[in-house]
């Protein structure tokens, strides 16, 4: 334990994800030890991240307008969407760029267990997306693990009405985990072998 505000910086970044006591106690001493570190360019960034950062009115991705960068450009395919539990799994995808279509962001997954149900998701704004018949194909990247595997076939059942293909990215991922931690060529091939359901 430190005395006072050194204390409370570090209990502060031990609250961020992630990052465990003693991390929490390295990043404050680089902090505090380190006189090139732009303390104030880092405050301000925080400041405005939060001031100027949004989520997209469309898919939901980070945006700092109205619509993100993705969906302004003419250039995707948008009679493709890829479902993503997160807006960090975009970025994920992006990283590979195998992908060239549109994404809809459900901001979580389906978890009885943590009270998760698919009201809670950015479900009703998909289906909205998919009603003017633009949309060929629905991929459903939703993460490898137990709530991802459920929220993906909630929505394969729910778009079986619908004459849009509805695939999930082939298998090879790591199982349990997340696609955010999986590298691009992994990725890159589990969306070449996606299966169609
Ligand atoms: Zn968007």
């Amino acid at each position: 334990m430190y005395d006072g505000i050194v204390q409370e910086l570090i209990d502060e970044f031990g609250r961020l994800p992630g990052i465990g006591p003693k991390s929490a106690q390295r990043i404050a001493f680089h902090i505090l030890q380190t006189p090139s570190f732009d303390v104030k360019r880092l405050s301000e960034l925080l400041v405005e991240v939060r001031e100027r950062v949004r989520f997209c009115e469309i898919c939901g991705n980070v945006a700092e307008q109205e619509r993100c960068a993705i969906c302004r450009d003419p250039r995707r395919n948008a009679a493709l969407i890829c479902v993503v539990e997160d807006a960090k799994d975009v970025a994920a995808i992006e990283r590979t760029r195998e992908y060239r279509g549109l994404y809809h962001v459900l901001g979580g997954a389906i978890s009885p267990i943590a009270g998760v149900g698919p009201d809670d998701l950015r479900i009703a704004q998909l289906m909205t997306r998919l009603a003017d018949g633009t949309v060929q194909e629905v991929i459903l990247a939703t993460n490898p693990n137990l709530e991802g595997e459920a929220t993906a076939s909630y929505l394969s059942r729910l778009l079986t009405t619908m004459q849009i293909t509805v695939s999930r990215l082939a298998s090879g991922l790591p199982v349990g985990g997340d696609l955010e931690y999986a590298d691009e060529v992994t990725l890159g091939r589990a969306f070449e072998g996606r299966r169609v359901l």
